[in-house]
């Protein structure tokens, strides 16, 4: 089993690729500690899942986007699970179309919380459990093809990914010499709740699936088999890195 006696942090993992990837750290022989914000059922569904699988499974209401609630959140990791060896932010919130024009100032803070600044509380508390055991150990960013792409009336998701990127760059350089891994995996479209919506519109789903060279979304567990792999031994030599997963979307983009 690739993670074997390992201990590993999944925050958002309620639902979506979160959830998916719950399931498959436990089946490779992790310990798992998830967090929801609200989805309370679906945290309960991913801890059944990660116990089925034999391993432990120790879930975490919190907001990630409030540095308090993310410091309670590791206390309770170290009280209750142990030594995290592998933390995955992937807790993450997308919008509607807003063009810059019309943007209000909460969704604007909102956004750039939850998916630029949660990573950087979740890492700063990460950073210090791995250098109080020895060094080691994985950080994986979960951002999106919006990292690369214009991402117009969405701009502060776009921006939030984007800045993912500069983040994991920034914090391998940082954290190369405690050996701590920093990567990414950019998920295309992927068919989670966070996507519904477009799935539920056939016109605007087959407009997207046009798009996409393998013509298909993907599914959660797809982007939780890529994360594993960062996370896992294989990708010891490999840090500062963003591992695109999108059927081709991003070779696509602007022309046929
Ligand atoms: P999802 O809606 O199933 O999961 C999002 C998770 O984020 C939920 O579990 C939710 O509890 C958590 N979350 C949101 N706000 C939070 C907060 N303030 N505090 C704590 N947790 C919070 O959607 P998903 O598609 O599985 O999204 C997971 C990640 O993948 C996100 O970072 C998203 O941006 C990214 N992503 C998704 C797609 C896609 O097509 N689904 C594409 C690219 C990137």
């Amino acid at each position: 089993m690739i993670l074997q006696g390992r201990c590993a942090l999944i925050t958002g993992a309620d639902s979506g690729i979160g959830q998916a990837t719950a399931e498959v750290f436990a089946r490779e022989g992790a310990d798992v500690a998830i967090t929801y914000n609200t989805d309370a059922e679906g945290a309960r569904e991913t801890a059944r899942r990660v116990e089925a699988a034999g391993r432990r499974c120790l879930v975490i209401r919190n907001d990630v986007s409030d540095p308090a609630s993310v410091e309670a959140t590791f206390a309770q990791v170290a009280a209750d699970l142990g030594v995290l060896d592998i933390l995955v932010n992937n807790a993450g919130q997308a919008m509607n179309g807003m063009p810059v024009a019309e943007m209000d100032d909460d969704t604007l803070e909102r956004i750039l919380r939850v998916n630029l600044m949660a990573p950087v509380y979740c890492a700063r508390a990460f950073i210090k459990v791995r250098r109080a055991n020895g060094g080691g150990g994985k950080i994986l960013l979960v951002s999106s093809v919006a990292q690369h792409l214009p991402t117009p009336e969405s701009a502060p998701y776009g921006m939030s990914k984007a800045g993912v990127g500069s983040l994991c760059r920034s914090l391998s350089r940082e954290l190369a010499e405690d050996r701590i891994n920093v990567n990414i995996v950019a998920p295309g479209l992927i068919q989670t709740p966070m996507t519904s919506d477009r799935f539920e519109n056939p016109e605007k789903l087959a407009q997207s699936l046009e798009r996409i060279p393998w013509h298909r979304a993907g599914q959660p567990d797809e982007i939780a088999k890529a994360i594993l792999y960062l996370c896992s031994e294989a990708a010891d030599y490999v840090t500062g890195h963003t591992l695109v997963v999108d059927g081709g979307l991003t070779m696509q983009w602007g022309g046929a």
